[in-house]
């Protein structure tokens, strides 16, 4: 089992970034509203993630850290299924099979707040009395000490910092209603406060996207036949516009899609083609005419009526830059 927890790591657990990735948004499901990000050399060293969510329960806390505990994968079968469909309940197992994994939580209902981790060559969980508002502190340290190829693998510590901003601005764009900090090596580089109306949300795209994306920001706002596309649109022919501001969301999910792409060019008209218009839009519709599991590491959607999705994004858009010009 500890062959096949490495070897499920490796799709989840790719580099820093994703091992930031699944915790945030652990984070999020426990219903937290900050999330405090310490990251030391690039993440290999040292990933800490804080939040004030609803917390594990004591019980629960030896469980997520015993290595095989929730891992459902005993046959080859299961680790192809898992490869081809994603992971449940498989990323702390991941990450703890390549990293050295402490939690410290505490639940409304405790009171005190318990610390778990593994210690010897048995790594047989350890849990300690701590100190702990109700929330959950992970601390993810020396990542793939024990898979040295994997190690070598990781670019420089500023490469690998670089894919967490990024990852994070994604998030913070569409969870607005987080709070969330970021710090490298001792220094805050991060605070996005939350957002709870829409002056606020300018100014938090300021703040994640750019100041000048969100000075030269077009709204858009269109729902139709059980579709929405909510968000805000560039024109690439302003003066020094923003780069490679492209943000798309479906159901929440940031997604790269063609067909977006293809509809904001539209949306605009003839474009020589090094124009690009930035966007930073949510698309939400009927999960059942989307599929998302094309292929869990990439962000790729398929749409079941592609043609009448596009139609519909186009004319959001030229509705939006319509009323922008009367
Ligand atoms: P999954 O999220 O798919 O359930 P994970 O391995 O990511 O699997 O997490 C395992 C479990 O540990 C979660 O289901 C949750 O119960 C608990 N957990 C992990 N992180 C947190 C957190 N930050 N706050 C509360 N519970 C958490
Ligand atoms: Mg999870």
């Amino acid at each position: 089992p500890q062959l096949a927890n490495q070897i499920a790591a490796g799709e989840v657990v790719e580099r820093p970034a994703s091992v930031v990735k699944e915790l945030v948004e652990n984070c999020l499901d426990a219903g937290a509203s900050r999330v405090d990000i310490e990251i030391e050399k690039g993440g290999a060293k040292l990933i800490r993630i804080r939040d004030n969510g609803c917390g594990i329960a004591k019980e629960q806390l030896e469980l997520a850290l015993a290595r095989h505990a929730t891992s459902k994968v005993t046959t080859l079968d299961d680790l192809e299924a898992i490869m081809s469909f994603g992971f449940r309940g498989e990323a702390l197992a991941s990450i703890s099979s390549v990293a050295r994994l402490t939690l410290t939580s505490k639940t409304e209902e405790q009171s005190e707040a318990w610390q778990a981790y593994a210690e010897g060559s048995q790594m047989a969980v350890k849990v300690i009395p701590a100190a702990h508002p109700v929330g959950t502190t992970i601390e993810v340290h020396d990542l793939f000490f024990n898979t040295p190829a994997r190690r070598r693998f990781l670019k420089s510590d500023k490469t690998e910092f670089t894919h967490i901003d990024e990852w994070l601005k994604r998030m913070a764009l569409v969870r607005s209603d987080i709070h969330f900090t970021l710090q490298h090596n001792g220094k805050m580089v991060r605070n996005y406060r939350p957002a709870s109306n829409e002056s606020q949300y300018i100014k938090r795209l300021g703040q994640v996207a750019s100041n000048r994306f969100a000075e030269h920001a077009v709204a858009v706002d269109c729902e139709h036949d059980g579709m929405r596309l909510r968000g805000y649109l560039q024109s690439p022919t302003v003066p020094e516009p923003s780069l490679n501001m492209h943000y798309f969301y479906v159901n929440g999910r940031y997604v790269r899609d063609r067909l977006v792409n293809h509809a904001v060019r539209q949306a605009f008209g003839e474009l020589s083609v090094e124009l690009q218009p930035n966007y930073v839009l949510q698309f939400d519709l009927d999960p059942h005419q989307v599929d998302v599991n094309v292929h869990p590491a990439k962000h790729e959607v398929r749409f079941h009526q592609s043609r009448y999705v596009h139609d519909f994004i186009l004319q959001a858009l030229q509705s939006a830059l319509s009323q922008l010009a009367e």
